[in-house]
Formats: structure tokens, sequence, C-alpha cells
């Protein structure tokens, strides 16, 4: 099998732990597999790097940060590469350049092009391990790009997409995606198996060990992705497309987002146009706008919600007052959170949102803001309450089960 491995900033956080994902590349090679193995800066170096620049800038250039910031994960694809070589593993270390992974000139936030596979071809033709130092690659001018923070994710399943692998492990302290947050619901399960769109949607609970580009990625080429920890030998939780036998589990995790905040607009005029003028301009000013919701109208009015990221309340307040002579006031509220019961179980299950709804009920929290979508019922509530209606709807899905 051809296997693209990927160990993150954690699992390469020391020369012990180098040597302990040495070991494991080694095991996996002498089964009989063709590596590439995708490696991270170890854990706190990127930062470090960022605050070197930021003693001398508070805006230093672009193209140097690149230049900077890969240096990081250049420094564990050699040692790593060196590890193996000194087990009799033969390997070779690649830069992002070297690895032939071409991206657009977005300096600091590149975008993947295309990947030249043919060095990394020979060197596996030649039975080596591929190191390839993650998260960078080359711009048509030839300058060193980086791909965003935790875009070493995004550099394997782009290899493992061009390579065509059987399997992407990701590596981190993690030893897959759980249920919900177990700092939160100690009962919180990991999870076998579950599809692109339910991580997307589970953002939150995968934070730690998914950059959500990198899944959005996986889900456009195909890759089927294995979450695991560098430090058991636990079996993980496989995120690929969607089949049929998923749909079996009504609902697969609770996530919660305590950064949001809402907005309600009141008596807004009911006319052909409001509506495209007050989004366009929040777009303008990039607002994230998530949840929206508008009454049906009375007297000529509607009220008009919605939600937007809590550091954004300053500037959606800004674009709403240009609208004072179309509305009759406005008020916002920080403290609301987002609780989301997410599951493509509901495709084809009836009453999913009927029990989050009772769920809440039986708790006495009332629900501000409800929007679902064919895999997702989200709610906003006061923040306060947030904790305890994730466990509530874990309980209420038994999803301890
Ligand atoms: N070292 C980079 C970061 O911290 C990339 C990565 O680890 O994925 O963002
Ligand atoms: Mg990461």
């Amino acid at each position: 099998m051809l296997i693209v491995q990927k160990y993150g900033g954690t699992s390469v956080g020391g020369l012990d732990r180098i040597e302990n994902v040495a070991n494991r590349v080694a095991k996996s090679k002498r089964e009989g597999n063709s590596l590439v193995v995708v490696v991270s800066a170890m854990s706190g170096e990127t930062n470090k790097l960022v605050e070197y620049a930021s003693h001398f800038s508070k805006t230093p250039a672009k193209a140097e940060m690149d230049m900077l910031l890969s240096s990081g994960e250049r420094v564990t694809a050699a040692l790593l590469a060196i590890a193996l070589q000194e087990m009799g593993v033969d390997a070779v270390a690649m830069t992002g350049r070297q690895a032939g992974i071409k991206t657009d000139g977005n300096h600091t936030f590149a975008r993947i092009e295309s990947i030249d596979t043919t060095a990394m071809k020979s060197a596996l033709d030649g039975g080596k391990v591929v190191v390839v130092a993650g998260f960078q690659g080359i711009s048509q001018k030839g300058q060193v790009t980086t791909l965003g923070r935790g875009g070493s994710d995004l550099s394997a399943v782009a290899i493992a997409g061009a390579l065509k692998a059987n399997a992407c492990e990701i590596y981190s302290d993690v030893d897959g995606i759980y249920t919900t947050d177990p700092r939160i619901e100690p009962k919180a399960k990991k999870m076998n198996y579950i599809s692109y769109d339910e991580m997307l949607e589970l953002a939150s609970l995968g934070a730690k060990v998914l950059q959500n580009r990198s899944v959005e990625l996986a889900k456009k080429l195909n890759v089927r992705i294995v979450a695991k920890s560098s430090f058991s030998n636990a079996s993980g939780t496989i995120i690929e497309k969607e089949i049929k036998e998923m749909e079996a589990v009504l609902v697969s995790g609770i996530a919660l987002d305590r950064n949001q905040a809402r907005v309600t607009v009141r008596e807004v005029s009911d006319r052909p146009g409001i509506a495209a003028e007050i989004f366009t301009l929040l777009a303008k000013e990039q607002i994230n706008v998530d949840m929206i919701i508008q009454n049906a109208s009375t007297d000529g009015t509607t009220n008009l919600g919605f939600t937007v990221p809590e550091s954004e309340v300053e500037r959606a307040k800004e674009v709403i007052s240009a609208f004072d002579h179309d509305i009759g006031g406005m008020d916002f509220d920080e403290n609301v959170c987002k609780v989301s019961v997410v599951g493509v179980g509901m495709k084809s299950h009836s009453g999913v949102a009927a029990k989050a709804f009772s769920a809440m009920a039986s708790n006495n929290i009332n629900i501000e803001m409800i929007s679902t979508s064919e895999i997702k019922v989200s709610m906003v509530i006061n923040e306060k309450y947030g904790e305890l209606a994730v466990r509530t709807l874990h309980d209420a899905y038994e999803l301890d089960k």
C-alpha cells in the first residue's frame, strides 16, 4: 500500500518524539508499505519564528515571512530522515519545492495549484521513504510560499491526492474525533468514521486534529483521512465520503461555538432589495454572517436577526447604522452561543429537530434562533447554558452508547 503519513507539531515536538515517529515509520515500511511522510515544525517553533520577526517589524514582508516560517518544517524533515537512515531505513528529505508542490503567489496563505510528483515517485520507486517538509511550496516565480497556519495537513492531503495514495494518516496527540468535546462531556466517544460534510460541520471538534481547509480538499480529491494519535496504537477516526450505512446513525456529534453574537434589526422596512443591501454591505466589510432569520412582515415592517463572530460585532453595528432611515432599531447580544447537532442520518429520519428542541425545553433553555440544513440543526442560546445543552443533547441522542 502507498500511505501518506503526516505528523503534527506535538508528535515531533522533541528529539525523542522524532525518534518515536521514526520507529513508527520504520515499522510501517517493514510491513511492506510505500511511505511519504509529511511533517510539521516542532511544536511552538512556528510561533517562535513569528515572534522573532515581530522583534524587528510589526509588518514584516510576507515573502520573507514565508522564507522564515518554512524553515521550521525543514528542520523536522531533515532530522526525521537522518533518524530513519540511522535505523537502516533508506530515506530522503525534501522541501516543498523538491517535492514538486506548486502554489499561487499568495504569500503566507498560498493555494496549491499542482504537484509534480516526478521526484517523489522516483524516490519511492527506489524503495526510499520520502520525508516532506509540510506547509510549503514554490510559486511560479520560484519563491517559497507557505499555506496558512496548520497547513501541513493540506500538504499531506494534496500529496495523497496527487499520488493516489491508499490512505492519508494524520497523526496528532489526539486519537481521533469525538462525539463532542470530552472536556465538556466526559462520556464523549471516539467515532470510528465520519463523512467529510459532517466533519466540516463539526469543525470545532476536529480543530486540534485537522485543519478545515484540508478536509475540504480531501472531499474534493476524495482522499480518505485517518486521524490517529502518534502516542498510541488506537485505531483512530476515518474521514471519508458518505456511504449509505452512515445514515443508520441518527446523529454523529454535537458541537459548541462560543464565539457567536446575535444581531437583531427591528422594524426593517419590508421592501424588495433591503436584505440584499444589508447583507451586501456586511459582506463588503468582510463580516462573516452565519445564521439569518426573518419573520413574515406585519404593518409593512419585519424583524431581521443574524449571528456574527463576537469580534465582528462592532463593525456590524457600524454597517447597520447606515440603514437608519430603513429600520426601527437594533440590538446586540454577545452572550450567546451556537449548539449544533450534526449527522447525515437526519436525511432519512424524522423528528431529529423536535428531539433537540424537547431536550432544550426539559432544561428550561430558551432557544433564540434556529437554523437547519440537510445534516444539521443549530440553535442559538444563552452562552451560560452552552455546556449544559451539549451534555443534554449528547444524552438525548444516546451518543455515549
Ligand atoms: N507549522 C505550521 C503551523 O504551526 C504548519 C503546521 O504545523 O501545520 O501552522
Ligand atoms: Mg495541526
